[in-house]
């Protein structure tokens, strides 16, 4: 098959490119490096059936795939911080463009939805059918409403031409090919211990996330697209919750390091709770997580520790 992965230089696209080569397809990743990484794909460079292709979809790009992945966009809370703009332009218009494409090829087209649309959670798991509690104007709503606006901009695709799409909300992913200073818990927690300087708890560390390791999300992205399952929002990611002080004691652990904790600041309208109902995923793809925190966080660790070499 030949499938394009948009944000394909990215964590999580990098990995996905890598497997999808690995299964035999052909794979054009488009990519403009706002926060993804030519670095990420290099083993993949002389791969004949790998072409990298430098465009920014918000000004559109030609390429013909039969699918498509919507992966484009800063993802890291400090990434959309310092990129508002960008992250709501490449989710409105770098989606319409891509869903152009679809249109125009009758590709499938698999949309990177997030958590985010679920806000600051007033339930305790969240499942598709929940609208979410979001701030519309906040410093987070920048990503969490383009990815609103996203998922109803295909909603529209689907009702005026019929296009054949999924979205897939991606909970917290962690795994090698994160950004050491990309900001976010894990590597953030990592590249502490792993220095002996004090991990960063921001508030007093009881906000739970629930972390899935990179493989199991690529297997659901796969499982996703190449499901017969249209016009279907899915969750994405592991159920295992743990609060961020638990998680700076895990990683802590895991790293065999004497760092101490600071607490610092809660970021503005950071969700208090989030963990994913994921009945619908393991129903319609039959997928769900298989990799442990601690497996996933120990080939995590393994591979910052190259990184910080
Ligand atoms: N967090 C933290 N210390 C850090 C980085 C993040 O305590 O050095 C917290 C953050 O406030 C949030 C959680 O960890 O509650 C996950 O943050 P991250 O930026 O990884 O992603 P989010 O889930 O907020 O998008």
């Amino acid at each position: 098959m030949r499938i394009a992965v948009a944000g394909g230089a990215g964590f999580i696209g990098s990995n996905l490119c890598k497997s999808l080569i690995a299964d035999g397809h052909e794979v054009i990743c488009i990519d403009n490096y706002v926060t993804g990484s030519k670095k990420n794909v290099a083993t993949l460079m002389d791969d004949p059936a790998f072409t990298l292709l430098e465009a920014d979809i918000t000004e559109g790009v030609d390429f013909q795939a039969e699918f498509i992945f919507n992966l484009a966009s800063p993802a890291s809370p400090v990434d959309y911080y310092k990129l508002p703009i960008e992250t709501m332009m490449v989710n409105s218009l770098g989606t319409k463009n891509l869903l152009e494409s679809a249109r125009k090829n009758g590709s499938r087209f698999l949309m990177a939805s997030t958590s985010e649309v679920y806000g600051d959670p007033q339930i305790p798991v969240q499942d598709e059918t929940y609208w979410g509690h979001v701030n519309p104007n906040g410093p987070r709503s920048c990503y969490d409403e383009a990815k609103r606006f996203a998922e109803a901009l295909i909603m529209s695709y689907w009702r005026q031409y019929e296009i054949n799409f999924i979205i897939v909300r991606i909970f917290n992913t962690f795994g090698p090919f994160m950004r050491l200073n990309d900001g976010r818990v894990v590597p953030n927690f990592i590249k502490q211990a792993l220095t002996g300087e004090p991990l960063t708890v921001y508030g007093d560390g009881s906000q739970t996330r629930s972390l899935c390791y990179v493989d199991d999300l690529v297997a659901g992205l796969k499982a996703a697209i190449f499901s017969e399952a249209k016009t279907e929002v899915v969750n994405l990611g592991n159920p295992n919750e743990m609060s961020v002080l638990k998680l700076a004691e895990f990683t802590r652990r895991a790293c065999a390091s004497d760092s101490e904790i600071s607490y610092h600041p809660l970021p503005v309208d950071d969700p208090t709770r989030r963990r994913p109902d994921i009945t619908k995923a393991k129903k319609l793809l039959d997928w769900e997580p298989k990799i442990s925190l601690t497996e996933g966080l120990n080939k995590t660790i393994a591979w910052f520790k190259g990184e910080l070499n």
